[in-house]
This record gives C-alpha cells, sequence and structure tokens, in this order.
C-alpha cells in the first residue's frame, strides 16, 4: 500500500498527460509556453480568482508576494509553528522576522486570540512593525479566515493564504482568496494537486500585484527580460509541468471529493478509537491533503501498522519555533501550548483519491488492533 498513490491517478490520466508532454517537446516552448498561460486561466477560474501566476515551487509562490510588497528588515511577519518550514522560511529570506503563532487545538489552524497577543506583544516592544499574516490550511483545511481576517485588517496588515496544502478548500463556499490577499499552493508531487516535479503559484484579484509578481519571477523584468526595473528571482512554473497539470485540474474537484468520501470512512471506522481524530469546521470542504489523528504511542502505532505494510507519516513532529534556523525568532506571548501539546502524539494514515475501500479498511482494522 502506498501513502500517496501517484501511479493510481496516472493510470487515469495516462493518455492526456503523456500527449500534453509530448506537445510540449515538439513545440520546444519550454520556458513560459501556451501551456503555462492556459494552466493558470484554469487555476484561476478554479480558485475564483481574477489572475493566477505560476512559479517554480510553493516556497517561492510566498515569498514573491513578500517581495512585491517590499516585506523586510524591520518587518514582522505572523505565521504558524506547526507547518512546513517554508512557510516560515521566505520571511527569515526577504529579511523579516517571523513571528510564531500557536494553533487552535481541535483544527491546527492559526489560533486567532494567539494571533492577537503576539501583534500586542509586537506592538508593545516597538522594535518591529507588523506587517503581514500568514495563514497556513494545515493539511487541506480552510484556516479561520473570518475570524482571522478582522484582525488582520484592523492592524493594516497583507494576508497571506499558504494553500500548499488546501488548494480547493472552501469555507461557507468560499476560498481562501476571498479574504487573503493573496492565495498560494504548491504542485509539489505528494501536494493534492501536483506535478512531477516542482511548481506553484499565487492566486490574487489585484492586478497590480498580478503585474508584479509577472516582474519578479523573470528577475524583475520591465518591458522585456533584458529591461530590469527591480530585483526579481527566476521562478517560473515549467512549460511541461503545466501541460501535466492542464489535465489533473481537470479532475481536481472529483478527487476533492473521493478524498472527502476515504476520509469520512476512517473517520466513523476510527472515532471512539485514536484519541483524536479530525475536527472539520463547520462550513468548510477539506482537501485532505493528510488525515492526521493522534495515539498515545505513534511509533508504536507506526512499527504494528507497518508491520501489515501500511506506510504513515508524521507531520510535524518538531514545529519551526524550534527548528535550529528558527529558535531565535520570537513566539506569541504564552509559547505555543497547543503545539507543544500535539506534537508528540500526532500521525498521518495513507491517504489519497484512490485509496480502495478494501485497503482503507485494512488500514482501520490494524490501527484498531494496534490501540486497542
Ligand atoms: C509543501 C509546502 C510548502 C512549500 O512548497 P514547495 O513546492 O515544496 O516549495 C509551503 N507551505 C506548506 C504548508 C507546504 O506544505
Amino acid at each position: 500500500m502506498q501513502f500517496i498513490d501517484l501511479h493510481a491517478q496516472q493510470d487515469r490520466l495516462r493518455t492526456e498527460i503523456e500527449g500534453g508532454i509530448a506537445d510540449v517537446l515538439k513545440s520546444g516552448r519550454y520556458i513560459l509556453g501556451p501551456q503555462v498561460a492556459e494552466f493558470e486561466t484554469n487555476l484561476a477560474m478554479f480558485g475564483d480568482a481574477q489572475f493566477a501566476t505560476g512559479c517554480a515551487n510553493g516556497t517561492d509562490a510566498i515569498l514573491l508576494p513578500l517581495l512585491a510588497w517590499g516585506v523586510g528588515p524591520g518587518d514582522a511577519v505572523f505565521c504558524p509553528s506547526f507547518t512546513y518550514c517554508a512557510t516560515a522560511e521566505v520571511v527569515a529570506l526577504a529579511g523579516a522576522t517571523p513571528v510564531f503563532i500557536d494553533i487552535d487545538r481541535d483544527t491546527y489552524n492559526m489560533d486567532v486570540n494567539s494571533l492577537k497577543q503576539a501583534i500586542a506583544d509586537v506592538k508593545a516592544k516597538g522594535e518591529l512593525n507588523p506587517k503581514a499574516v500568514i495563514a497556513v490550511d494545515l493539511f487541506g483545511q480552510s484556516a479561520d479566515y473570518d475570524a482571522l481576517n478582522p484582525v488582520v485588517r484592523e492592524h493594516g496588515m497583507k494576508f497571506i493564504s499558504d494553500s500548499a496544502q488546501g488548494f480547493g478548500t472552501t469555507l461557507n463556499g468560499k476560498h481562501p482568496l476571498h479574504w487573503a490577499d493573496v492565495q498560494t499552493t504548491s504542485f509539489f508531487p505528494a501536494k493534492p494537486l501536483g506535478c512531477y516535479g516542482d511548481g506553484g503559484a499565487i492566486t490574487t484579484n489585484d492586478e497590480e500585484l498580478c503585474k508584479a509578481l509577472d516582474s519578479l519571477r523573470v528577475h524583475g523584468k520591465g518591458t522585456d527580460k533584458y529591461d530590469n526595473v527591480r530585483i526579481g528571482m527566476n521562478s517560473r512554473l515549467d512549460t511541461i509541468q503545466a501541460a501535466i497539470l492542464l489535465p489533473k485540474l481537470a479532475v481536481f474537484a472529483d478527487e476533492i471529493e473521493k478524498r472527502n468520501v476515504v476520509a469520512t470512512r476512517y473517520t466513523e471506522g476510527l472515532a471512539g478509537v485514536a484519541d483524536r481524530i479530525p475536527t472539520v469546521m463547520d462550513g468548510v470542504v477539506s482537501t485532505w491533503a493528510q488525515y492526521t489523528i493522534e495515539v498515545p504511542d505513534p511509533f508504536a502505532f507506526a512499527d504494528a501498522l507497518k508491520a501489515e505494510g501500511i506506510p504513515t507519516a508524521r507531520y510535524y513532529p518538531k514545529p519551526v519555533h524550534m527548528q535550529t534556523a528558527y529558535e531565535h525568532y520570537p513566539v506569541a506571548g504564552n509559547g505555543l501550548p497547543n503545539t507543544m501539546d500535539c506534537i508528540d502524539n500526532i500521525i498521518s494514515l495513507p491517504m489519497h483519491p484512490y485509496l480502495s475501500e478494501e485497503d482503507q479498511a485494512k488500514v482501520i482494522a490494524a490501527a484498531k488492533s494496534a490501540l486497542a
């Protein structure tokens, strides 16, 4: 059994994907070929956005808007610690200071009270300028944008939705971009919408920002790439990856539905078995990048499942604020108790749209016997 079975999806889309790659090979337009623009149009439509900009990966997708807004030294950018390191990494790369925020104990997403506390702390100290907030749609679930947005706006900050795991999630029928200035995503192969290499994208409704992002991803180009009006990067989505993503995006809504069927089966099978199963907020449709539970001893649990041929993974046993490179950055006043409380117990189960009922029954049975 695979943790994420990419071959099952390939079997469904092989003709379209191989045909798309062959077209790119023939056309010779490997950099920003027409498939990139076509994919950007479709992605924007999917995410209810006016504009989408492809880039090299999901990390650059967060960095590029920070650069466009001039976020840098002296600025505080608030983000969770219970996330992949890239969320905070880009803040430091831009020269700004990541300030780590605690999570809601049930959803694992940014806690609004911890955010308020951290903003108050930063303002009281007076050394940093509160500049932006990066909310993460962890494990595929929309952050609580309704609660976070008024706080972000009250302090005149920019708002990024890091949807590397959650692109496609909705809250009350709306995509995160309804609240955020930009929604960013990653097409790393294992993400819900993945390609066969690295890739990323930014959606926005801000036309000026979209133009700045288009410039920044090509070395700060002006009228052409030999006219440089700002310091930029080389961060484009490859044409071949766009060609792979086009047919994948066409079935993505269906795959999100399939992921939700799988998640519901886990939830029915594991309620009362694991210490915690995922809590989905009212009004949220998750993309289920991960199905993460909490158990008393995740190492013993992983061994028991491995013995049955079932892979597991742990996201994230060491939160970013405890990583060597990040331990000197500030954390919200109370020291992130909810983050610290979950990290010793979390473990994620196989999750992908094509997980068969039969395989899933095996996972649930193995989990039950490991936790008996
Ligand atoms: C994967 C991920 C990223 C980075 O995406 P890459 O494409 O690997 O650069 C950023 N944030 C989160 C929450 C992620 O899961």
